[in-house]
């Protein structure tokens, strides 16, 4: 409650590296995928444009062959036989250029004059073009060199008698074209005889748009046109017979892993979209799961650093804060307090209410206190009714006690439960740490020694620790050893016995047996100081034991009527009590009516059926039950109905004060009302005065105990007081 170390959205931070790391994976896996795609797209594509470069040059390369295509011998031989040389060349040109589809043709004569010229179907004057003059001086110049080269590997194809070139210029206009050149003459002519008397066929085709349309249509290529290189088309330079570039084709690339890629561009973006999807459901199942882990761990924590009932520090986590208190430099001059908080007689409220308003109460005081809490303190629940308080920075021993009677005063308001409100106190103990280094487990001690000593002095106590009480708690030690002893050997513990007479006739009724410890060293030591003792160790059973084995020992040789014997609340935890009573007298061969128990009222508060049968048990048996000091706890009349008791025992607070106090005199004729009622005897305790006496025997008390009447005795005197009273009756 002090402490709650759960802050969700610590762990929605502790957990953004993640998707950050998954999201940076993500992208660089894209950027991957990307260049890796853009990288595999170009590399297909390159290879497909060099392949279309290929397929174009091979296509070129064709068309300029054939414009010196084609076997012209039949031509030739038909044109002879009409014996008219120049007409047959006439006629040559024409299916030359009919066969062929050439734009211009020329037939040179041999003396190098043009016989024909024809451009498309029409022939034109003898006259070689202007636009095409060059090229076709360069090409028979050329064809000339060639055909004196004689055998050599020609550039041109070598067939039959018929030479052949061909080449690509640009024409004057700039317009690129093939153009051919060939040998028409007789069939096996020789070669130098043959070049005297041989006419030629120039043939000149344009690279026209048409002739680029119809290889790019062949091949399925987009856009082949003559152009400068550009970067967004493919280019091939195109070469003449000498190798110089003298000008170039472009294209569009097919590119046909890009258009692959935008084909498959939307199944990949779906694929990517649903990857994405995926990854994101991933990384929410991995977030949530992670928080929840996040949250069970801090939950963990939390329970393994908390009491569950009230949701204090445990003991763990006190321990860390006292160490850390200790630990830590604080301003000069302060101190670091540990309070040990422990509720008064919080036993009997979860014997009377039972556990579960218990607990409420445990909650209840939880709450309260950590709402009075100082700033920096820290709270824990040590255990049962058990809280402890660590508080740094505290100035000195007034501050301490300042804030611990804050938290005392939380227990001024009754505490709640469904059906009952109930009152309680609680003792505190302090140890400062005093600037001398203590050892935190030193600090524990001095706490719980001083809290010891609040309850020693009478519980709703604040102590702080002073060494003089580790004196006697030490002493105390010494005391139980010295008790235990005593029990084993029978050394030094005795009884007295207190008269207790009849109200009316003054004689004795029986005694009450009050347990002495003649001490060795302390002389004799009234029960006082060492019935608590006894309770808090548990010797208390073998005291109880003892005493009545001492009561009953003496009793049954006497002529005592009976005798009361005291009885702690917690021999009654003992399930083994009522048989131990019963087995007791039936040793010493004490009847039963010659026994009386008294009880005190936190026995009935226990109100449990183990206590129940055992009270039957033991009236049923004939020893009757006197409830002791009444009138000083809780005992409601209900308690008083529920166990039929025998015999009520006024307080000796009530005696003390009835004559002076009406109020106190009125409660005690309620209370004889009461147990008349009942059908119970009353006994008043602790009648000193005659005034005392002669009023509580007219107000209906049947028998009366007190210094008035006698002392506490020795078993001894007590005979010779019964045999005194006998002689004188
Ligand atoms: P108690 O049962 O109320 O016993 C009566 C106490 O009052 C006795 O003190 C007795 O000496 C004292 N007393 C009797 N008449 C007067 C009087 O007129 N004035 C005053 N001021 N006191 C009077 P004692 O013997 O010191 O016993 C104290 C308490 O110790 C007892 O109170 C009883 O509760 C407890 N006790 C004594 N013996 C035993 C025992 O054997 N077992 C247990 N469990 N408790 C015992
Ligand atoms: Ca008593
Ligand atoms: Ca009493």
């Amino acid at each position: 409650m002090t402490e709650m170390e759960t802050d969700p959205y610590t762990h929605r931070r502790a957990l953004n590296p993640l998707v950050w790391l998954s999201l940076v994976f993500g992208v660089a896996v894209l950027i991957a995928a990307a260049v890796g795609t853009h990288w595999a797209v170009d590399q297909v594509d390159r290879r497909a444009v060099t392949a279309e470069r290929r397929t174009i040059a091979a296509a070129l390369a064709l068309e300029r062959e054939s414009v010196v295509a084609g076997e012209l011998r039949s031509i030739w031989q038909e044109a002879r036989r009409n014996q008219d040389e120049p007409g047959s060349a006439a006629v040559l040109a024409d299916v030359v250029r009919e066969t062929y589809d050439l734009a211009r043709v020329y037939i040179l004569a041999p003396d190098g004059g043009v016989v024909r010229a024809a451009e498309g179907s029409l022939l034109k004057e003898e006259v070689i073009d202007a636009n095409d003059r060059a090229a076709v001086q360069l090409l028979v110049g050329q064809f000339g060199q060639m055909e004196g080269a004689d055998e050599g590997p020609g550039f041109s194809t070598r067939e039959a008698n018929h030479t052949r070139l061909a080449d690509t210029v640009r024409l004057e206009d700039g317009q690129l074209a093939f153009v051919g050149i060939r040998r028409i003459g007789p069939d096996g002519g020789g070669v130098d005889e043959a070049s005297a008397t041989s006419f030629h066929l120039v043939s000149i085709k344009p690279i026209s748009p048409q002739l680029l349309a119809s290889v790019a249509d062949h091949f399925e290529l987009e856009g082949l046109h003559i152009a400068a290189p550009r970067p967004d088309h493919a280019t091939l330079p195109i070469l003449n017979n000498a190798g110089r570039v003298i000008g170039f084709v472009a294209w569009q690339p097919n590119r046909p892993a890009v258009s692959l890629l935008w084909e498959a561009a939307p199944a990949g973006v779906s694929f990517l979209f649903l990857a994405a999807t995926g990854l994101a459901f991933l990384l929410a199942w991995v977030r949530r799961t992670t928080v929840q882990l996040a949250a069970t761990q801090t939950k963990t924590t939390y329970l393994a650093l908390h009491d569950p009932l009230t949701g204090a520090a445990n003991r763990v986590l006190f321990e860390k804060r006292l160490l850390e208190a200790m630990a830590y430099p604080y301003l000069a001059r302060t101190t670091v307090a540990l309070v040990a908080i422990d509720l008064d007689g919080f036993k009997d409220v979860n014997d009377t209410y039972g556990h579960a308003a218990g607990d409420q109460i445990i909650k209840q005081v939880a709450t309260r206190l950590a709402f009075a809490l100082p700033e920096e303190a820290t709270l824990a629940r040590l255990g049962g009714d058990e809280f402890a308080l660590v508080q740094p920075g505290v100035l000195n021993e007034g501050q301490a006690k300042w804030i611990c009677q804050n938290l005392m005063r939380v227990f001024d308001t009754p505490f709640v439960l469904t059906d009952a409100s109930i009152e309680i106190t609680a003792s505190f103990g302090v140890a400062l740490e005093e600037g001398n280094a203590v050892s935190a487990t030193e600090m524990r001690r001095r706490a719980d020694v001083a809290l010891y000593a609040s309850k020693a002095a009478g519980r709703n106590q604040l102590k702080v620790y002073d060494p003089a009480m580790d004196k006697s708690r030490r002493e105390k030690r010494t005391l139980e050893v010295e008790l235990r002893n005593a029990l084993l050997t029978g050394q030094g513990l005795f009884l007295l016995y207190q008269p207790i007479f009849e109200a009316g006739s003054n004689a004795v009724a029986g005694a009450e047996a009050l347990v002495r410890w003649d001490h060795p060293e302390r002389g004799n030591l009234a029960p006082d100081m060492f019935i608590g003792m006894a309770e808090e160790t548990g010797l208390i059973n073998q005291l109880g034991t003892w005493v009545l084995e001492e009561a009953a020992r003496f009793v049954v040789t006497s002529e005592v009527p009976w005798v009361a014997v005291n009885v702690s609340p917690l021999q009654f935890r003992n399930p083994d009590f009522a048989d131990s009573v019963l087995r007791i007298l039936s040793t010493r061969g004490l009847p039963a009516e010659r026994l009386q128990l008294e009880i005190t009222e936190g026995v009935l508060l226990q109100n449990s059926r183990a206590i129940q049968a055992m009270l039957a048990q033991l009236r049923t048996a004939g020893i009757r039950i006197a409830l002791d000091d009444f009138g000083t706890g809780y005992s409601s009349i209900g308690h008083l109905r529920a166990h039929s008791l025998d015999k009520l025992k006024i307080d000796q607070s009530f005696t003390r004060s009835i004559v002076r106090d009406p109020a106190t005199l009125s409660i005690v004729r309620s209370v004889i009302d009461l147990a008349r009622a009942l059908d119970m005897s009353v006994t008043a305790e602790g009648v000193e005065e005659e005034a005392q006496r002669r009023l509580l025997k007219d107000l209906g008390c049947t028998e009366l105990q007190g210094f008035l009447l006698s002392r506490p005795l020795t078993a001894q005197r007590l005979l010779g007081l019964l045999a005194e009273r006998r002689s004188v009756a």
